[in-house]
């Protein structure tokens, strides 16, 4: 009895939970937020001084090596993270981060650092959710079967539509008009594309609008040069988020060891030092295997971060991290949060890119 006494109390010391780790993607005051992403820059501030006040924040690395030994429960560990490599991580987060003496690992991917790229749901905005005249029907080529979909009076949308559904994203009920109907068709079909594939389905939605790329300069991403000056200091780590941001699970062992490998590679020669943390695009359950956890760890990373909501224990996987999504909260809605999810009362949806 005392055997099967020790070893309960050892299961819930090993299941006792230790720290959160937070899921970041933008720092900025935006015109609108389909895929809720941003965080504006005051309410960021806020966010930072109110976890440094109440939490031992630390470095992702910090946060794992101290997961056995951690006692504090008044005082959590908190690491905190970022997805993608938007230039706004540089010019508005780390300025933040810096004052609030908060450390933070920002995941980039690489091969959107050259040229004027932009992740692909990006220019879906660009084009669909801003003001412009586009043609009526917009066909294309889906798993080599022709479909239409058609914009009807949707085809203008003006200045006064556009600020009218600033406020809309993808976690609403209703879409207001046929363009964000098809805004959501569209990401639904590009987010599982092949590298490839949503190159030429994008290419096809450009040359239709009438554009030769669509980018707007609030969604740019950070160059090398930039991804250098954020590194500098004590403060950031950069980390690995694979080259073209593709749903790993779907990809070939193959391809998926060069998304990994690469984006590694080629951040280290732009930072000059290992790069040694990594994170899943999308990061849920259904967007990587074990398989790619095993390539992660074979191509040398020492931790990778998922995406669903999950506290630290002494028993958490270093290679399937969970994480809580961060939304545009003021401090009084932060602070209740991040108390819930420390209690452990409530998970918030994992959607995130
Ligand atoms: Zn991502």
């Amino acid at each position: 009895m005392a055997r099967v006494r020790a070893g309960l109390a050892k299961l819930s010391s090993r299941s006792q939970p230790v720290g959160l780790i937070l899921l970041y993607h933008r720092v900025a005051d935006l015109e609108g937020d389909p895929q809720l992403l941003a965080v504006e820059v005051q309410r960021f501030a806020d966010q930072m001084a109110h976890l440094s006040w109440r939490y031992e924040v630390v470095t992702l690395h910090e946060l794992i090596r101290r997961r056995s030994t951690h006692s504090d429960v008044r005082r959590p560990l908190v690491a905190v993270t970022f997805d993608d490599g938007y230039a706004d991580n540089l010019v508005n987060a780390k300025p933040a981060l810096e004052s609030a003496h908060v450390p933070a690992t920002v995941f980039v991917a690489s091969g959107y650092m050259e040229g004027e790229q932009q992740f692909w749901w990006d220019e879906l905005e660009s084009i669909f959710l801003r003001p412009s005249s586009l043609p009526e029907v917009l066909p294309l080529s889906v798993d080599g079967e022709m479909r239409e979909w058609v914009l009807g009076r949707d085809t203008v949308y003006d200045d006064a539509q556009c600020i009218a559904y600033r406020g809309w994203n993808v976690l609403c009920r209703e879409d207001p008009t046929r363009r964000h109907q098809l805004y959501r068709a569209l990401c639904a079909l590009l987010r599982p594309m092949a590298e490839a594939d949503r190159e030429r389905t994008l290419c096809t939605i450009r040359s239709w609008a009438g554009y030769l790329h669509a980018t707007a300069s609030s969604h740019r991403i950070l160059t090398p040069q930039e991804v250098r000056t954020l590194a500098s200091g004590p403060w950031v780590e950069v980390g690995a988020h694979t080259e073209s941001h593709p749903v790993l699970a779907r990809l070939p062992l193959g391809a998926q060891r060069e998304e990994i490998g690469r984006c590694k590679e080629r951040l280290q020669s732009v930072l000059s030092c290992p790069v040694t943390s990594f994170a899943y695009p999308y990061g849920t359950m259904a967007d990587y295997t074990a398989d790619t956890t095993a390539l992660v760890k074979e191509e040398g990373y020492s931790l990778a971060c998922s995406n669903y909501p999950e506290r630290v224990t002494r028993d958490t996987d270093v290679y399937q991290l969970p994480r809580f999504v961060v939304r545009n909260w003021d401090q009084d809605r932060f602070r209740t949060m991040m108390e819930s999810w420390w209690q452990g009362t409530i998970g918030e949806e994992a959607h995130a890119y």
